[in-house]
């Protein structure tokens, strides 16, 4: 096992549809071994397989209610969700972050629901049915396999502060990647 390093928005397997995963191989299961190590080490609650550079259909989470501890892999998943609102979201309790956008959090309105069908590693179906911050986890790795970025769906204010961000810090092309354990060690 070992930890992956995180590609940064601008790398193209970020912003491309991941393909289906027809078989699960050694190479898958070492993968997302990886990809639990290296969730952890960053740390987050959700990394996609795009985000350690490999176009499958493949994410982790790992999320705790205070009531249950929801850890597990998504294999080709699919996920439906409740409508969501049109208002503006709240700047303190639904912003989001993405380790491909390090150090940057935005507000951004999700569905209340998400209900996730995906397959685990040895290729068992399951549905978990979620809301809160669960279902943005859902949505918001679901969407990293589909090459969309949170700050894709940002409103324009807040899509303008991510935009120069990722200009500032000279993102946005292809070959920018952190390590985690290295790099963004500041709280
Ligand atoms: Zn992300």
């Amino acid at each position: 096992m070992s930890i992956r390093r995180i590609a940064i928005t601008g790398d193209p397997v970020l912003h491309n549809r991941a393909k289906e995963v027809t078989e699960i191989t050694d190479e898958i299961r070492t993968l997302v071994q990886d990809m639990y190590e290296t969730m952890e080490k960053a740390p987050g609650v959700g990394l996609a397989a795009t985000q350690v550079g490999v176009g499958l259909r493949i994410f982790v989470y790992d999320w705790d209610d205070g009531e249950t501890h929801y850890r597990g892999e998504a294999i080709n998943p699919v996920l439906e969700i409740s409508p969501v609102s049109q208002e503006w979201p709240d700047e303190d309790t639904e912003s989001e972050g993405c380790l491909s956008i390090p150090g940057e959090r935005y507000p951004l309105k999700r569905a209340d629901k998400a209900k996730l069908s995906a397959m685990d590693l040895n290729g068992k179906h399951f549905t978990i049915e979620s809301t809160g911050w669960l279902a943005r986890i859902f949505q918001h790795e679901y969407d990293h396999l589909d090459g969309i970025l949170y700050a894709d769906r940002l409103l324009k204010p807040y899509a303008k502060e991510v935009k120069r961000t990722i200009k500032y810090e000279g993102w946005g092309t292809d070959g920018n990647s952190w390590m985690p354990g290295e790099d963004f060690l500041e709280p």
